[in-house]
């Protein structure tokens, strides 16, 4: 009977060893099927937090809500810039009659949330992949953060455009001649997570989308403060908001990665809007083949 409970906790136990110890000592039996029952994917815990906790609501909520009630003030003050790449001199009346406010978001853990592919991955002991990942974007299933279609709401009522800034990345996929089905798919995902529909001043700006635009999200900002000015930006990643150590081929510290944080304190809170991603993202790969060094 024991050695069937083991059998439903699956294949991270090891049976033949369970089988042999049984023989020599109950209690150590025991010990093991209780280790065994623990979480067995490193995901699983922040996966389930995404997933299903209220705790997580409540902060990305937070988070919009308190953007929306600067909203106003940024739009109407024509020097205000939340965009390192705002080039422009916004104190030239000129200047000011030609660029549109805009917010620019990032999508993935910023507007959409992706626990469900995770949860996926872990439950049917599949890989965060290319291949597995472009077939959840074509799904369109993913769900709206707490909190984001009101803020978005909010902005298109006061005639702000809406820029989805995103490293979902153009590629060909196999069945399909449309050279980004990712993007469409993104649109569509949107507005089945109820988002606004896109009005003709807001723009989707994929990864590979044009020659150039790369991982780093700069060369997109740049390219849209061209014709917009930065009211707010959102993202789950430093890269979301300015080149940061972690987007690039360098190995950065945790530490340098902080640094950041103070180095740019006037914006996170007026225009600058980080949302908690626990599962994924720069701030785990930086920690390399043996992420509990950092446990010392
Ligand atoms: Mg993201």
């Amino acid at each position: 009977m024991r050695i069937t409970r083991v059998d439903l906790l699956g294949s991270s136990c090891d049976h033949g060893r369970m089988l042999k110890i049984h023989k020599t000592s109950y209690w150590t039996l025991v010990l093991l099927v209780t280790s065994c029952a623990q979480p067995r994917h490193p995901n699983l815990n922040s996966t389930l937090w995404a997933l299903t906790s209220a705790e997580y609501e409540a902060a990305t909520r937070t988070v919009y809500e308190s953007a929306a009630r600067t909203l106003a003030e940024a739009k109407a003050d024509l020097t205000w810039t939340a965009a390192l790449e705002q080039r422009q001199d916004l104190n030239d009346p000129k200047v000011q009659e030609t660029l549109k406010p805009a917010v620019i978001l990032d999508i993935d853990e910023t507007v959409l949330n992706n626990a469900p592919y995770f949860a996926r991955i872990i439950r049917d002991e599949k890989r965060v992949a290319t291949g597995t990942w472009d077939a959840w974007v074509a799904e369109h299933r993913a769900k709206a953060l707490a909190g984001v279609i009101d803020y978005v709401r909010e902005a298109k009522r006061q005639g702000i455009a809406v820029v989805y800034l995103t490293n979902r990345a153009c590629r060909k996929r196999p069945g399909s001649d449309a050279s980004c089905p990712q993007r469409s798919d993104t649109i569509v995902n949107l507005q089945t997570a109820g988002l606004p529909a896109l009005g003709p001043d807001d723009l989707v700006l994929l990864r590979n989308q044009q020659p150039g635009w790369d991982r780093d999200k700069g060369k997109r900002r740049a390219y849209v403060c061209e014709n917009y000015r930065i009211l707010q930006i959102f993202g789950d990643n430093l890269g979301d908001f300015a080149p940061a150590p972690g987007n690039r081929d360098t190995a950065p510290t945790p530490a340098q990665r902080r640094a950041m944080i103070a180095q740019y304190q006037d914006k996170w809170g007026s225009k600058w809007f980080m949302l908690p991603n626990p599962m994924y993202g720069p701030w785990l790969n930086v920690l390399g083949d043996d992420p509990e060094a950092y446990l010392k």
